[in-house]
């Protein structure tokens, strides 16, 4: 099924504190990482040599972590340096970080405290990323029958090693022969898409589903909204339906690898002229020359 990966053999991966070639990076068939998806991580974009966003991802890697009750030995300066020395030994410029901590080797039995210490390691590659061309023509979606995680199962604000919710949705939306699909809520309203937040845009106004509507709390969403925010747009972080979606101006999805795609049909309804909206160009123009910039606004 589907074409086989296999990772560049000169990649030097950051595990444990030290750098080793990716066929040593190795995991135990005990780690609970592996055996429960109990582990969380973090995907970081590289632009022009610069970790973007480094602040916030870190902030929220902790934060996921501390939802787990996971502690890593290595402070938030320790795995900053490391995520630089990674990108120096893979020569990486522009590229994306993969920064995981799993819960350590133990005995089969979910019992997190009783393992080994957390593995903790840093892939630095390429990703990825859409076609050019939906950029320019925008990208089609379906709503997926699976429901996102309920926020007081497995809140969908941490970041966790246990996708399993959203590859559900993903299937979906390959099925539907689209490459995303938006998830709504435990209460039927929009939440997110399988890996990217969603916006749309109404009478001028960019509306996106607040925190509690069960998402993970994108940086690129963030980012996002304080671009509009610069130009005047106004922005609502609220409830939104699946009608609000279909009547929209505007759709675009983000996130660290599809940055900020529009959206021009979902479930068959096109949005507005099916062409991206001005505002999504916009944003699409000023996110771009923001990661030029190195500014760091989070
Ligand atoms: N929602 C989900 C479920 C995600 O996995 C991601 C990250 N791929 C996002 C939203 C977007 O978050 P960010 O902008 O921080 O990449």
């Amino acid at each position: 099924m589907g074409d086989e990966y296999t990772p560049n053999p000169n990649l030097k991966i950051w595990m444990d504190g030290k750098l080793v070639p990716v066929d040593q990076a190795n995991v135990s068939v005990f780690s609970h990482g592996l055996l429960y998806g109990d582990g969380v991580f973090e995907g970081i974009r590289v632009y022009h040599g610069r970790i973007f966003e480094c602040k916030a991802h870190m902030h929220r890697f902790m934060l996921s972590m501390k939802a787990i009750r996971m502690e890593i030995p290595f402070t938030q300066q320790q795995i900053v340096d490391a995520m630089h020395e990674t990108m120096k030994a893979n020569k990486t410029t522009d590229g994306y970080i993969r920064l995981v901590a799993a819960r350590g080797v133990g005995a089969l039995g979910i019992h997190p405290f009783r393992c080994g210490p957390p593995i903790v390691f840093i892939i630095c590659s390429t990703i990825q990323m859409y076609d050019p061309e939906m950029y320019e023509k925008g990208m089609k979606v379906i709503t997926a029958s699976t429901t996102r995680n309920h926020p007081n199962a497995m809140s969908p604000r941490i970041k966790s090693l246990n996708y399993l919710n959203n590859i559900l949705a993903k299937i979906e939306a390959i099925d539907a022969g689209c490459l995303e699909a938006v998830m709504l809520n435990h209460e039927g309203y929009v939440a997110e898409c399988t890996g990217d937040n969603l916006f749309i845009v109404t009478r001028g106004r960019l509306q996106t589903p607040g925190p509690h509507c069960g998402i993970l709390e994108g940086i690129t969403r963030r980012l996002v909204m304080k671009l509009a925010e610069r130009r005047g747009i106004p922005v609502d972080q609220t409830i939104l339906t699946r009608q609000d979606l279909y009547f929209a101006d505007e759709m675009f999805i983000t996130g660290t690898g599809a940055e900020i795609c529009p959206v021009v049909d979902i479930d068959k309804r096109m949005i507005a002229d099916g062409k991206p909206g001005p505002i999504t160009r916009q944003l699409i123009a000023d996110f771009r020359a923001y990661a030029k910039s190195g500014e760091e606004l989070l």
